[in-house]
């Protein structure tokens, strides 16, 4: 079944009219309370603008009924829907967009592990009366391996029955820290990790004073101290002790788009800022824009790495519209999309700055506060090692279970769609996944992968393969006229093969060099040139025939869609 096809029946979501009015009114409203001028100053002046924070989440804007069930008194938006409103909540400003995704995370365990009773009173308060979430999992000594949490729940006891917890510890980084009006914190039963949900003002729960931030100095965050407060037995969420871990887990593959979607907005947000800067700057005679040492280095490889991961959050959103996503089913695509997405966003952001020059360097320009806002996304909810690691040992599993045929098939797949689409780059995604197959194979061969470092190269590479094999896919679609309703549709077809295949050559090239890098460079026995055979590298290095022009032709479509 296609992208399409799972689109076409995908029963979640809002329609495309209410999701455009939630848009409109993002920037109608951001025009009036947020300009420029004002995001600089809060962003100088290191200020949480709290009651722009609550208009959004509250009945001026509303955008929390978006990510609220139905039944709730939301109006219960899909993956799609979020992933579509968080970029562009995310080309406003990180720091609000994080703000706005804290009381979604905050609310999560609730969502995925709460009772009918806690749901209907949580959900619902975001959605009628716009509390502020924060979602309470760091500690001082737990980030990654949350698993070492601290923090614990010791139950307290009347007449034989525990009646509620009192939680201990401290709790690091945490957005909305200091302005919420409830948390959900993680803390050690003794049943195993648990959420609770605590109120503001409750005794012994003190928020810090908010963290002086390399960026996104909009959104609040604050250390949150825990002293024996006491939270009633109603407020362990699902009501059995031991599901935290298994609850934050659940989650992944959509949260994890929202996080991808920041990275997509703030990258997109940065290069479109280095378009205009370009088509105006003259140098040498002329404007930048004309300069292809200019556009095909600073501008070009950012706007098709941004692109190829647009295609994975998007085919994502779209399955876990479908309902492909429970229990966690699809956490590694939305690790592979977060992970494509905020380093894709970050890079872009950093050539922005180039693109501007000396003017990119000063504060009086977005791109530079862009820049840092965005470098949060390859750090939090799951660093971009964290996703290496979870892509790699998924895809891994994989390889092994099917006797090395994971990705060997999947190639078959895209030979089937170049058949139907030769101008998407599909065939070169396809010699793409049969490298990485390739790769896998040598890695298990030489027992590779006990080298951590080989690991989480291969999940950089299967991100790459996969983004590429995602992006030829939507290329094709959208030759068909069968992008899913939703779908952002800056380019045309034409323009959006003219990408996927400058994409499938960077990706093909990347698993092909790396892989026989880190391959020959982590074992004794391999020889080089069966393996670069084995892995097609020269059919890999023929296939880059053809690239400049097609650099030529993305750069003029998106001077053209500037226009
Ligand atoms: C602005 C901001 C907002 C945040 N908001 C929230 C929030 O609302 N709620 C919340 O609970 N948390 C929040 N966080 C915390 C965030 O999720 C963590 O910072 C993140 O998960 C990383 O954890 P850490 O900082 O402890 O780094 P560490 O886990 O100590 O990692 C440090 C470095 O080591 C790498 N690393 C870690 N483990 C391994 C490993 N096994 N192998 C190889 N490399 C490894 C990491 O990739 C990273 O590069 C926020 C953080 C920031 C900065």
């Amino acid at each position: 079944m296609t992208v399409s096809d799972r689109a076409a029946e995908a029963p979640a979501g809002v329609d495309m009219e209410t999701l455009s009015l939630a848009i409109e009114s993002l920037h109608d409203f951001v025009a009036k309370q947020l300009p420029e001028s004002r995001q600089l100053e809060l962003d100088h002046d290191d200020i949480c603008p709290e009651d722009l924070v609550r208009a959004m989440c509250g009945d001026e804007l509303g955008l929390q009924l978006l990510f609220v069930p139905e039944e709730y008194g939301g109006m219960g938006g899909g993956a799609v829907d979020v992933y579509r409103l968080c970029e562009q909540m995310a080309r406003v400003d990180i720091g609000l967009a994080t703000s706005v995704l804290a009381t979604f995370l905050g609310s999560d365990p609730i969502t995925v592990g709460a009772t009918a009773e806690q749901k209907a009173t949580w959900l619902s308060r975001i959605a009628d009366e716009g509390i502020l979430f924060a979602y309470g999992a760091t500690e001082p000594e737990a980030g990654s391996d949350l698993g070492a949490l601290r923090t614990t729940a010791t139950p307290v006891v009347d007449d034989g029955a525990v009646v509620g917890y009192r939680l201990t510890g401290r709790k690091q980084w945490i957005s909305n820290g200091g302005i919420a009006d409830a948390y959900t914190i993680l803390a050690a039963a003794p049943g195993g990790p648990s959420w609770f949900v605590l109120e503001r003002g409750a005794e012994g729960f003190t928020p810090n004073r908010p963290e002086d931030k390399h960026g996104i100095r909009l959104s609040n965050t604050a250390a949150l101290f825990l002293d024996d407060v006491f939270v009633p037995v109603e407020n362990l969420v699902g009501g059995v002790e031991g599901q935290g871990l298994v609850q934050a887990q659940q989650v992944f593959g959509y949260t994890r788009l929202m996080v991808a979607a920041f990275g997509l907005g703030g990258g997109w947000s940065a290069l479109d800022r280095a378009i205009a800067y370009s088509t105006m700057r003259v140098q040498a005679g002329g404007p930048l824009s004309g300069k292809q040492g200019y556009t095909h280095k600073l501008i070009v490889p950012h706007l098709v790495r941004l692109e190829a991961a647009r295609a994975l959050i998007e085919q994502t959103g779209v399955r876990i519209d479908a309902g492909e996503g429970v229990g966690g089913a699809l956490n590694t695509e939305g690790a592979i999309a977060k992970y494509l997405a905020t380093e894709a966003g970050n890079a872009a952001a950093d050539a922005a700055i180039q693109a501007h020059g000396g003017y990119g360097y000063t504060r009086d320009y977005l791109v530079e506060k862009i820049k840092r806002d965005v470098r949060i996304t390859t750090i939090y909810e799951g660093t971009s090692e964290i996703m290496e690691m979870t892509i790699a040992r998924d895809r891994w599993q994989q390889h092994l279970k099917t006797r090395g045929a994971y990705y060997p098939g999947r190639a078959a797949g895209l030979r089937a769609l170049h058949a139907a689409h030769p101008e998407v780059g599909a065939a070169v995604a396809a010699l793409c996944y049969e490298a990485l197959g390739g790769v896998l194979e040598a890695c298990r061969l030489g027992r590779l992968t006990r080298n951590q470092h080989v690991l989480l190269r291969l999940g950089e590479l299967i991100a790459y393969a996969e983004g590429a094999a995602s992006l030829a896919d939507r290329a094709g679609a959208a030759t068909d006229g069968t992008l899913p309703p939703k779908a952002d549709t800056r380019f045309a077809p034409a323009d959006l093969a003219a990408i996927s295949r400058v994409y499938a050559r960077e990706a093909a090239w990347k698993v092909a060099e790396d892989g026989l890098r880190w391959v020959q460079g982590s074992s004794t026995g391999t020889d080089a040139g069966t393996l670069a055979s084995s892995l097609r590298v020269d059919e890999i290095r023929a296939a880059q025939a053809g690239l400049l022009a097609d650099m030529d032709q993305v750069a003029r479509a998106v001077y053209l869609s500037y226009d």
